[in-house]
């Protein structure tokens, strides 16, 4: 898809700013710092349209971007900030759960975790709590440059397993420095789009 358009639409805290457009939209989570703005960027080719190395702040905003007034890309605050309070948290997984479960135009989400590492309980985490409210979902395993391509085999190895991903159709390797990975991200995006 050649990409003409993209905006940033809004910061949504509460349910009633999410857009009612009706139109599709990928969720991306993970945690803070896994490159989930540098995703964006990238697979849309701009420079920097998402905000990169968002701060602990934002966690309570879901971050809306419109591309090629097609679809939405949302980028869900980060988990794992050692510095958010027991109430932040709380308030960040009701707010995560209302978006999971009520919101009807979600129809697939990336999860994005770091390729160099094994999936931290949070990664995992996630995971199970995406699978049980039924959502599709492809993992996106970053900063894939940051590895030799001889070791990848085994760092996605480690992933499937540790996530207990049912197949490697379910993990994307990426790089948002090479654009490794990016038209298989397409390749997903388009099966959702009517084009
Ligand atoms: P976010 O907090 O998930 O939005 O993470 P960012 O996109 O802000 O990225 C955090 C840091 O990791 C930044 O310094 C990025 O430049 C770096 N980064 C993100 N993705 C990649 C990648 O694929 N390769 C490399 N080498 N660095 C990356």
């Amino acid at each position: 898809m050649h990409v003409q358009d993209a905006e940033i639409i809004i910061s949504a805290v509460d349910p009633k700013q999410y857009p009612s457009t009706g139109l599709p939209e990928f969720a991306l989570a993970g945690r803070s710092n896994v490159g989930k703005s540098s995703f964006i960027n990238k697979v849309i080719n701009r420079k920097a349209l998402a905000r990169t190395s968002s701060k602990p702040g934002k966690t309570q905003t879901l971050n809306y971007y419109l591309i090629n007034k097609a679809f939405y890309f949302v980028d869900v605050p980060g988990y794992g900030y050692a510095k958010v309070s027991k109430t932040e948290r709380a308030k960040w997984g009701q707010m995560l759960e209302t978006y999971f479960t009520q919101r009807e135009t979600l129809c697939h989400v990336l999860l994005m975790v770091d390729f160099r590492h094994p999936p931290t309980a949070d990664d995992i985490q996630m995971k199970d709590f995406i699978e049980y409210y039924g959502l599709p979902y492809t993992v996106v395993a970053t900063k894939c440059d940051k590895i030799p391509r001889g070791k990848w085999n085994q760092h996605a190895s480690v992933i499937k397993k540790a996530m207990n991903l049912p197949s490697m159709e379910s993990l994307i390797v990426f790089s948002s420095e090479t654009g490794e990975g990016k038209d298989k991200a397409w390749g997903l995006i388009s099966r959702y789009l009517n084009e």
